[in-house]
């Protein structure tokens, strides 16, 4: 038997009703771990290359993390594969993305059921939900539940199928196909920003609803509890614990104001969340993931108006962001607006990115009122209707719903080409503007990850601007990184500075590392936010999985899997004709305006403007250091030979 795991992929096929389960094998657990490995392991078998992400043929992969079912602290992210819906660019290319999504349940339950992987292909005759309880796998109607947010969906779910249930499930908006739809993890946690909710959708599937009874065995329990209780209690006696548990990361807003700055100037308000009287009325709750002692995710509701009460999870620093990037004074009126769309599952980064531009081309004269179909403001009511266009796919609403690329070929205008929205980074927005936050590890990653995105990638240079010890002194760095994936020289080499970026460390070298720590907390199915506060590194999550499965790694091993892992996934991307001229944000190399001057992007010191000549000089850096070729920006056969893929 294999300790520590459920010991089964299951593979659903919709269109059949066909059931088959394959065991786990110990090879597969030994080189992939679990989650996020799993998961792109299984993505080369089962994706066909160039399919069409809306077809039966294509996939949803879901990794169960390794450590998941356990008392592992924290152990609640799901790595969710597929070829995404959002095109990259105007011939229509798709990314293949691995999305992480968090929660209390769905993890628990996925592991205890026996199962470490799963995969759903194939297309439902009519709106259904897969339920899956221990062995029993069925396709269900979920007619009743058409039009129904993922909240509610998942509410019923549990009132039929017991509260522990785990659910992911879709909103109207994936239904209807929207590009840029999600799916919700138990509610609480998002899955993706590229169109998961049109993917579930197309396959006339509304949710996935598992439970488990089995438990899960691990190798040597003592001391595996000794260490999750060890690690369990210094997260809950962290200092940064008791403010999380009151706020989530609106605590930290004042740390983080900055850099979330989305730049509506003069207009500047994420200071109003910890400052105003009042945020206690919107957050009802904080929540967590399996097994976290902490939390950061909140449950917000509706304070005041006609929509008063009405609920919804969501982090709650999207109410800061949503009110600086499109100018909502009132904070209760963000709320209730981020509430529609959550409750459509519209991803809100993408909806504030298009209000936001939409409203500027609109006020430059450069869209009419016939193109939009109304009189486009900078005003709650205008970004309603257009909400409302969007989730019925009606007029300027149903292009919309088609992405980035679709609008700029209807209205004759390139978003890649607006410096001052946040960017657009493989045909979606990243979460975060590398102006303002210093061209870090992380956001060099919105660069080269297949999917731009920070799940799994923070690390120390993320915690941000405003507080006394930031920038992080270099040893701080060091002492940081020196914890993760890495081996003794190449931590040398990642910091020895090169003239092309600033002080410090070499960036492209430096974000492998903090590429690894990201697969290998993606694959164990933990968080990437405990390092960053320096509460737990991947040698306790590596000792912890070693009593949990008996697989004993050592550093090497760990860097060897992290690398194969993150081969393949940008394997995967290679063969749909991604590579190189795709790791690019053109918008940061125009700085953005602000009223006390230009903000160009920079390094991490903030000593030098960064030209796209120094960010191609990283860019050769970091392919070579991969082993990639240096052209195409991608994995050589011989690479790939190397972590035993064939092609
Ligand atoms: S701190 Fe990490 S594990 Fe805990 S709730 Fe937040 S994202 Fe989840």
């Amino acid at each position: 038997m294999l300790y520590g795991y459920g010991g089964t992929i299951l593979y659903v096929d919709l269109t059949s009703g066909n059931i088959r389960k394959e065991p786990l094998t110990k090879e597969m657990a030994e080189k992939y771990i679990g989650g996020e490995g799993f998961a792109l392991r299984l993505a080369i078998d089962n994706i066909p290359v160039n399919v069409d992400p809306l077809s039966p043929d294509a996939p949803i992969i879901i990794g169960g993390p390794a450590l998941g079912g356990t008392f592992a602290p924290p152990s609640g992210k799901v790595s969710w594969v597929m070829k995404f819906t959002l095109p990259a660019d105007e011939t229509g290319k798709c990314l293949i993305g691995s999305a992480k999504a968090g929660s209390a349940n769905f993890p628990v339950a996925m592991k205890q059921a026996g199962y470490d992987a799963i995969v759903v292909k194939g297309k439902a005759d009519k709106l259904s939900y897969l339920k899956i309880s221990d062995d029993e796998v069925e396709i269900c109607d979920a007619g009743e539940y058409r039009g129904r947010s993922p909240g509610e969906v998942t509410t019923a779910l549990r009132r039929k199928h017991g509260m522990g249930v785990g659910v992911a499930a879709i909103g109207i908006s994936g239904e209807r196909g929207v590009r840029w739809s999600l799916a919700f993890q138990d509610s609480q946690g998002s899955i993706g920003r590229h169109g998961t909710g049109a993917i579930f959708g197309s396959k006339n599937l509304k949710a996935i609803c598992i439970s488990g009874t089995k438990g899960i065995k691990v190798a040597e329990p003592d001391k595996f509890m000794q260490k999750a209780t060890e690690m369990y209690n210094g997260l809950r006696n962290h200092p940064a614990t008791p403010l999380m548990q009151q706020a989530g990361y609106t605590a930290f807003m004042s740390v983080f104001e900055n850099t979330l700055s989305q730049g509506n100037w003069p207009v500047h308000k994420l200071g109003f969340l910890h400052d105003a009287p009042g945020a206690d009325t919107y957050i009802h709750r904080i929540t967590a993931d399996a097994c976290c002692p902490m939390g950061c995710k909140c449950c917000l509701v509706v304070p005041r108006g006609p929509n008063k009460g009405r609920r919804t999870h969501i982090h709650a620093l999207q109410v800061a962001v949503l009110s600086d990037r499109l100018e909502i004074d009132d904070p209760s009126q963000a709320v209730d607006l981020l509430t529609e769309y959550n409750e459509a599952g519209l991803c809100g980064t993408t909806f504030m990115g298009m209000a936001d531009w939409l409203s500027r081309l609109y006020a430059e004269g450069k869209v009419s009122k016939e193109t939009i179909g109304f009189e486009m403001k900078r005003d709650v009511e205008s970004y309603w209707k257009l909400l409302d266009l969007i989730i019925r796919r009606e007029g300027i609403g149903d292009i919309l719903a088609e992405g980035h690329m679709a609008i700029s070929e209807h209205l004759g205008v390139d978003v890649r080409e607006d410096t001052v929205g946040i960017g657009i980074a493989k045909g979606c927005h990243p979460n975060y503007d590398g102006r303002f936050t210093t061209l870090d590890p992380l956001r060099f990653i919105y660069f080269v990850c297949p999917r731009p995105n920070h799940a799994g990638y923070h690390d120390i240079t993320t915690v941000p601007s405003d507080v006394p010890h930031w920038p992080m002194p270099l040893q701080s760095i060091r002492d940081n990184y020196s914890k993760g994936a890495v081996l003794a020289d190449e931590l040398e080499s990642a910091f020895e500075p090169v003239p092309y970026y600033g002080p410090g460390f070499n960036l492209g070298l430096a974000t492998i590392i903090n590429e690894r720590n990201g697969t290998l907390y993606n694959a164990w199915g933990t968080c990437s936010i405990f390092p960053t506060i320096s509460a737990s590194f991947v040698g306790d999550m590596n000792e912890l999985w070693r009593y949990a499965s008996g697989i004993d790694k050592d550093m090497g091993d760990l860097v060897e899997c992290a690398d194969r892992i993150y081969n393949i996934y940008r394997y995967l991307n290679a063969r749909e004709g991604f590579g190189r001229k795709y790791d690019w944000v053109e918008a940061w190399f125009t700085p953005r305006m602000t009223p006390t001057g230009p903000v160009p992007l920079m390094d991490y010191y903030r000593t030098r403007v960064l030209s796209k000549d120094d960010v191609n000089r990283l860019l050769d850096d970091y392919y070579q250091a991969r082993g990639w070729d240096i052209k195409t920006g991608n994995p050589t056969k011989e690479k790939l030979r190397e972590y035993g893929v064939s092609v």
